[in-house]
Formats: C-alpha cells, structure tokens, sequence
C-alpha cells in the first residue's frame, strides 16, 4: 500500500500531466487562467450574462421550474398540470445557461471529463445543505441504455451521484432500474410526446424490493421531468414509499 506522502506525489504526478495536455486555461473563453479543481472555467466565464445563475425562489414547488416575477406562497406550473409526475419534486441547482449547457454537452458527447469538477461543484453547493440531515436512503442515477454506454463509456448521472454520494454519504445505487428502451434524443418533441416517449423506457432490475424507502433520482439535465419521472414511476412501483429528483442544470 502507498504512504500518504507517496499517494500525494502521485496526485501531483497525475494533476501534472494533466496539465501538459490540457494548459490551466478555461476550457470556454481560452484566455483566463482556470485549474483542474474548477474544471477549466474561469471566473469570468462562470460571472457572464449567460453563466452560473443558481435557481432561487420562486419556483414551481413541484417540478422546480424558475418562476421569473414575484410571487408568494405554493404554487404550480403549467407543465405539472400536463404531465402526471411520478416524484414528489424535483429541484435544480442552475439555470440551463449558455456556459452550463455548453459544459454538460462537451462533457457528454465529447468525453471531456475534465470539466466534470465544474459540475459536481454546482449540483454539491445546491443539494448538500438540502439533503444532507434528510432520511435519505439512496441516490439512483438515471440509467443510459447499453448501447449509449458503450458509445459515451461513461454514465454523466451517475459520475454526478457518485459525487452526491461522497459530499451526503447517502448510498449510491445502481443496481435497481435499467433502461431496456433504446429512445433517442427527446428535443424534436413536445411535452406529451416525450412523456409517451419514455412509456416503459425503464425497468426494474432483478425485482428490488425498495419498500419504504425513500430515494432521490440523479441526472444532469431536467427539462420536463418525462425521464426523470419514468425512473421515479419504476421506484414506486416498487415500493419505494418518496422519490424526489435533483439534477445540475433546469431547461425550458
Ligand atoms: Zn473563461
Ligand atoms: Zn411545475
């Protein structure tokens, strides 16, 4: 086993030749300064126009969705009224700016893993002060259909709760729901057509008995929650007695 110090030095050896390939500048302006531990986005980018905006009130208490104006007390949004949402809500911890989506997409579909740090950060400093204390009994990553995986080699929803899990010690569990339908990209939809769309997208996997328990569904992106709540659907049936949603970025 590695002494801590050799540990250490090995940490500094990967950070290093991180670096060789990837120069700390931000990976979106390419001009300030930006380390591996902000996932190569400056200050600057992070503070435009159409940066960082964490979600504040008022929001839909349901599905999370920004409300821009004042308003006092509960209320709910026009979409909740036209998808019969299986979690009990869903929050997010920024708005789906220009930065943030241009971040999730390179992270996706270019295996950019370096900006990972970018957007653990943001989903950790809206969801650990809300989660953490909770009774929580697992996080359950929205799952990728097989064939994606094999395409992207990597699951962004569960690499975001892994970190969740690490911040709350909150289980990650991945063992419980598969996706067994290949369903293809959701945008050229409407609500209702991904909502239909997602119709038994999911399944459980070797009949988990989550009686009881109450479980928080992880992913990068909610738009009208169709996804989000086909997962949440499967963990109720069964048994799970709460599922609510978190994920990094809020769509429109
Ligand atoms: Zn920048
Ligand atoms: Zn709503």
């Amino acid at each position: 086993m590695k002494s801590q110090p050799a540990l250490r030095r090995f940490h500094a050896a990967v950070q290093n030749a991180l670096g060789l390939v990837f120069p700390n500048v931000c990976q979106l302006c390419g001009e300030q300064r930006a380390e591996s531990s902000e996932g190569y986005v400056c200050a600057a980018c992070w503070h435009r126009p159409d940066g960082v905006r964490f979600i504040r009130e008022p929001f839909c208490d349901r599905c999370g969705l920004p409300y821009e104006g004042e308003i006092t007390g509960v209320f709910q949004c026009g979409n909740c009224a036209e998808l019969d949402l299986a979690f009990s809500h869903a929050r997010s911890a920024v708005h789906a700016t220009r930065v943030v989506m241009d971040v999730i997409h390179r992270y996706k579909y270019s295996h950019a893993l370096f900006l990972e740090p970018f957007l653990t950060d943001l989903l950790l400093r809206a969801a650990v002060p809300e989660l953490k204390g909770g009774s929580w009994d697992g996080l359950v990553p929205v799952p990728l259909h097989p064939t994606r995986l094999r395409e992207r080699e990597f699951n962004q929803a569960e690499r975001l709760a892994a970190a969740l899990a690490t911040a709350t010690g909150i289980p990650l569990e991945t063992g419980w729901i598969e996706r067994t339908r290949f369903t293809g990209t959701q945008t050229a939809l409407t609500r209702s057509q991904r909502g239909e769309n997602m119709r038994g997208a999911f399944k459980p996997k070797e009949k988990p008995n989550l009686k009881g328990l109450r479980l928080i569904v992880i992913d990068d992106v909610l738009t009208t929650g169709a996804t989000t709540s086909a997962c949440a659907a499967v963990l109720r049936r069964a048994g799970a007695e709460e599922v609510i949603v978190w994920t990094v970025a809020r769509g429109t």
